[in-house]
């Protein structure tokens, strides 16, 4: 499937929601397009890695998740330092979820750097029923000891760990002139903190979120336990199959990052049998849920 197809066929739809009740007529799809969303409707779609733009409208979210088959989506809102600002966050998204339990799962976002109330903060997280923390951001990296307790808690809670990640060229090579925060996690910092927490459920955060992807995926190589997020606005060719051969299949997650059509599209047209695709869609991180008992059937 060509990607351009694929976004043809998505944006038709997405137009059809936006003129709502004004439109009486439906326009016409050529039948290709129509086939390429009837094949995005075959499989069952969770997604590892998604946002809650607007606080006061998750039936947005849903109509969008509708558009492109996904079941349920973790969602988080990463805005914010202080721990006022990262509990104000963590409750809309508590509030959404108790709209709509079947289909939004809650990620706990802090700033690790206050330490107190940020543990605090994911017990009452976890405690109200959210799968695990997300999206942690550029604070601290992920190897930072700081981190230490929380990832304690989730290890004992069965709660997955999702973080940021780059592979910017600032990051992995010393004295290149920065593009982004230093304190970003690159893969390494998250190989690190596996091999110190082998059994964590350590979700590294979109394999398309910026920078050498190759490299991000050969340095994941050296911790099996950490999976990767397939999300991002990176969508170069080959980028889900090179992740597949070299980390295998299992530890893959479908996820968009709020990029729906290319979230879908780039497992769509990457070169994988029909069980491998429906793993990554959704039986592996289902697979994750069912440890804390979060699971869909
Ligand atoms: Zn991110």
């Amino acid at each position: 499937m060509k990607r351009r197809d694929f976004m043809v066929a998505s944006g038709s739809a997405l137009g059809a929601v936006a003129m709502g009740s004004c439109m009486t007529t439906r326009p016409s799809r050529p039948s290709k397009a129509k086939s390429i969303m009837d094949r995005v409707m075959t499989y069952r779609k969770v997604d590892a890695h998604g946002h809650l733009l607007d606080p006061d409208r998750p039936d947005e979210l849903l109509k969008a998740m509708d558009l492109v088959g996904i079941e349920r989506a973790a969602i988080s809102r990463p805005i914010g330092d202080n721990p006022d600002q990262f509990r104000e966050q963590n409750d809309a998204i508590l509030r959404a979820m108790k709209m709509h339990p079947d289909r939004l799962l809650g990620q706990c976002y802090v700033n690790p750097l206050h330490a107190a109330d940020a543990l605090e903060e994911v017990n009452r997280c976890l405690g109200e029923g959210m799968i695990g923390l997300g999206e942690l951001y550029t604070h601290a990296k992920i190897s930072n000891p700081i981190y230490f307790p929380i990832v304690e808690k989730c290890i004992e809670e069965r709660a997955s760990i999702m973080a940021h990640a780059r592979a910017d060229l600032s990051l992995l090579r010393p004295h290149h002139p920065e593009t982004t925060p230093a304190t970003t996690s690159a893969s390494k910092d998250f190989v690190e903190l596996a091999k110190r927490y082998p059994e964590a459920i350590i979700i590294h955060g979109h394999i398309g979120g910026g920078g050498d992807w190759e490299h991000m995926v050969k340095t994941l190589r050296d911790a099996p336990t950490i999976y990767v997020d397939t999300s991002g606005s990176c969508t170069d060719e080959g980028m889900i199959d090179f992740a597949v051969r070299h980390l295998g299949v299992d530890r893959l997650l479908f996820a968009t990052d709020i990029n729906f059509e290319t979230g879908v599209g780039k497992i769509l047209a990457a070169r994988l049998g029909e069980d491998d695709r429906r793993a990554i869609f959704w039986g592996n991180f289902n697979n994750i849920l069912r440890l804390r008992g979060q699971h869909a059937d």
